[in-house]
Formats: C-alpha cells, sequence, structure tokens
C-alpha cells in the first residue's frame, strides 16, 4: 500500500509511528517527529538515530487481559449445558442436515427443541457474559491503538481535568500523525495472540494507516542495515558491524527483533512521507523498480 508524499510547502511537523505485530509480542512501535521546516526534507536518517526516536514500546502477550476473560466466559457457557438444555443439543447434534432426506427430521428435531434452546440462549446471565466479554475486549483494543496512536501524552491528559484538558486534547488531535503498520500475514488463534484486524480497524478510527511491507526489517540492522545475528537472550539480536575492529563501528548491541523492526518500518514510512525511495538492502526481488 503506498501514500503520497507530502507536498513540497508542507510547514507542519508530522508524528510518525512505526508499529510491527509480532508472534510473542502483540505490537511494538517507536514514534518520531518528522518537521519539514528544520531540515527541508533532508532528514530521512533522522528516524534511524536512536536519540530521535522519541520512544519505543510494546505491548506483551499477557498484557491482552481480554484473553483470560474469554477463557472464563467459555468455562461459564460450559458449565451451563446440563438437564433439558443438554439435552437439546444432544437431539440437535443427532440430525444434520447434510444427509439426504433428512430435512423433516431435522424441523422436526428443531421445533422440539426450540423452546429449551432460547430459553438458555437468551437468559439473562448468558446474555450479560457475552456481552462483558464483548466490552472487554473492545476496551482493550481502544487503550492499545489509544497507546500506539498517541502514546505517553495521551497518559498525560487523562490526569488533567476541565479546561486543561480540553485544550491539550483539541492539542494533540490537531497535530497530523500517521500510524506505518507491518503488512505481516496475520490473523489470530494460533497465529497470534490477540485480533490484530480488529486493532487495525480501532487504529484506522482515530488516525491514517498505512500498511507497509516488512520484508526484512527485523533482520537488518535500523542503524547501519547491517546483518544482526543472534544475541545473548532469544529474540535478542546484535549488529554485525558492532564488532570491535570493524571500521564503521555500530552501537547496536543488543535490540529486540520486534524493537528493531518498529523502528525500520518507522524509519521506511518517513521515507515515504518525503517520496525517498525504499533502501535497496531492504527491498525485495521480484518488485518494480521504485518501491517504498
Ligand atoms: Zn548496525
Amino acid at each position: 500500500m503506498d501514500c503520497k508524499p507530502l507536498p513540497q510547502n508542507c510547514s507542519t511537523p508530522v508524528h510518525v509511528i512505526g508499529a510491527d505485530p509480532g508472534q510473542v509480542k502483540i505490537a511494538s512501535y517507536a514514534r518520531c517527529v518528522l518537521d519539514p521546516t528544520k531540515t527541508a526534507g533532508s532528514n530521512i536518517e533522522d528516524f534511524t538515530r536512536p536519540s530521535t526516536v522519541s520512544s519505543t514500546d510494546c505491548f506483551p502477550s499477557r498484557k491482552y487481559r481480554f484473553e483470560s476473560l474469554m477463557r472464563l466466559t467459555e468455562k461459564v457457557e460450559k458449565s451451563r449445558v446440563v438437564g433439558q438444555y443438554k439435552e437439546a443439543l444432544q437431539q440437535m447434534s443427532q440430525v444434520s442436515l447434510k444427509a439426504p432426506g433428512a430435512a423433516v427430521d431435522y424441523a422436526e428435531a428443531a421445533y422440539a427443541t426450540l423452546d429449551i434452546r432460547v430459553a438458555e440462549l437468551m437468559s439473562k446471565d448468558r446474555r450479560r457474559r457475552r456481552f462483558a466479554r464483548l466490552r472487554a475486549r473492545e476496551r482493550n483494543l481502544h487503550h492499545m491503538a489509544t497507546a500506539i496512536a498517541y502514546g505517553a501524552e495521551q497518559k498525560a491528559i487523562r490526569n488533567r481535568r476541565g479546561k486543561a484538558k480540553r485544550k491539550l486534547k483539541k492539542q494533540l488531535y490537531a497535530e497530523p500523525r500517521v500510524v506505518f503498520f507491518g503488512h505481516a500475514q496475520f490473523g489470530h488463534g494460533s497465529r497470534g495472540p490477540c485480533p490484530r484486524k480488529a486493532l487495525l480497524r480501532r487504529l484506522a478510527f482515530m488516525v491514517p494507516v498505512v500498511l507497509l511491507d516488512e520484508f526484512r526489517t527485523s533482520a537488518r540492522c535500523y542503524s547501519c542495515f547491517g546483518v544482526l545475528t543472534q544475541g545473548s537472550r532469544p529474540r535478542v539480536l546484535r549488529c554485525q558491524n558492532s564488532r570491535a575492529g570493524v571500521g564503521n563501528p555500530c552501537s547496536v548491541q543488543n535490540i529486540d527483533r520486534d524493537t528493531n523492526a518498529a523502528v525500520n518500518i518507522g524509519a521506511l514510512g518517513m521515507r515515504m512521507l518525503l517520496g525517498v525511495e525504499r533502501p535497496r538492502v531492504l527491498r525485495r526481488k521480484k518488485t518494480p523498480r521504485f518501491q517504498f
């Protein structure tokens, strides 16, 4: 997916946020401000300098509390399958519409058990639990999306009251910001801990979201594009050029692979906004020559 470069006469600073979905972490993100007036379009490399990345953060899967609530609800729902309702379910499982000529049997069973099934499914307790589950999920996603889009500033506003709060809010929402999200093949369930598509949808309600090809972003160093090798711990990498004796030493010694990817994605997003091509090392072989 592409986005148009910023116009030449643009003078407003743009907040650039790079986010990378991971398996262990739900999303890592890095943020930086692109100010066209300060450097007149020459600050592409800024995002790659550790000092200018204003913050990096992530959501570990354990923070996704919705998961535990869902498991609890499932447990409770299972425990309610007793007595008449259990019999009704058994009766329904014996007939199948797929079997030839079974339509009459199916209809009979469906009508015979209708009252019992409806009474259970529409019962107050069951509905309340389902709604609580939905709310917990939405609340969780909303918090994650706000943290990615607005970060610590949003937290600071939460503690204010009255006029000051309204003023800060207005300022915050007026600042243009773009989220660049790593376009991984994500789903949920076995592929990851949370519904990332729902998270993306939430995020897109707040700020423009651009899906970026994350090819090699977690395999190359964000500072010098050197090859990253296995570090001291799992999922922690070190740059090949950080060894002593190499001509142009790099300071990246221990970096989490998802954080590295988030910074890389942010830097690519910044290039996209400035209309500068994707660096050669991060390009796929079989793509058109000009690729963001
Ligand atoms: Zn490096």
